[in-house]
């Protein structure tokens, strides 16, 4: 592999993808974190601010802040709005990955943890795709114990993202977490040494 190879790490809310992201970065990969740059995209006196701004007035604050609770109610049931906020976000983040992807030393496995990677298309600009898939009742209860909310609304958050079964059939691997912390971390390394082999070959 002279160039860097690029996967793409998706999962539910709650599968542990973060934990799996982690380890790979300990391993040696780079790691890009979608969330991460979807929230740069908007930081203060951003272009991706400056648009919103020009959309949606009243979501900006004085300090150059946005307002995510007022953009989110906007956009919450009027799909012309969110495909309008897509359409500057995503762009954006594309443009800040690739900026951190000139970071990357050859060979260096890159990773983009992004939890719509394939809702989103960003699936186009990696590699390959690792999925992480854990048990329904495993997912609603880590998530509910790590973010204090209602079962009903992890129920609902799952609900609103794409099947396993769907983001299964477009990965190219795939961790099944429904084993204890330790075990998770020890496939993590299998799957790292796999996709590091399959990039050499390449
Ligand atoms: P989200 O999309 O909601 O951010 P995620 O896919 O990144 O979720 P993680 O944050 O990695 O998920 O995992 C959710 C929580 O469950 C974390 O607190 C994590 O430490 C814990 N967890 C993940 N897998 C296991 C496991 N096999 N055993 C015990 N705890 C686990």
């Amino acid at each position: 592999m002279t160039s860097a190879m690029r996967l793409g790490l998706t999962g539910g809310i709650g599968s542990g993808k973060s934990e799996v992201a982690r380890r790979f970065a300990q391993r040696g990969a780079l790691l890009i974190d979608a969330d991460e740059l979807s929230r740069e995209a908007v930081a203060p006196g951003s272009p991706g601010l400056a648009e919103i701004a020009h959309l949606w007035p009243a979501v900006v604050r004085k300090d150059e802040t946005l307002d995510r609770a007022a953009l989110a109610q906007i956009v919450f049931d009027d799909e012309h709005a969110r495909e309008n906020l897509n359409a500057i976000i995503h762009p954006e983040v594309r443009r800040l990955a690739a900026q951190r992807e000139n970071l990357a030393k050859p060979g260096q496995l890159i990773v983009h943890e992004v939890p719509l990677l394939f809702e989103t298309g960003y699936d186009a600009l990696v590699d390959a795709s690792l999925l992480i898939i854990a048990p329904y009742a495993d997912r609603i209860a880590r998530v509910m114990n790590r973010d204090g909310i209602a079962e009903d609304q992890v129920k609902a958050r799952i609900a609103a993202q794409m099947s396993p079964q769907e983001a299964r059939s477009r990965a190219t691997y795939v961790i099944v977490n429904d084993a204890g912390l330790e075990q998770l971390l020890e496939r993590a390394d299998e799957m790292y040494d796999t996709v590091l082999r399959a990039g050499r070959t390449e």
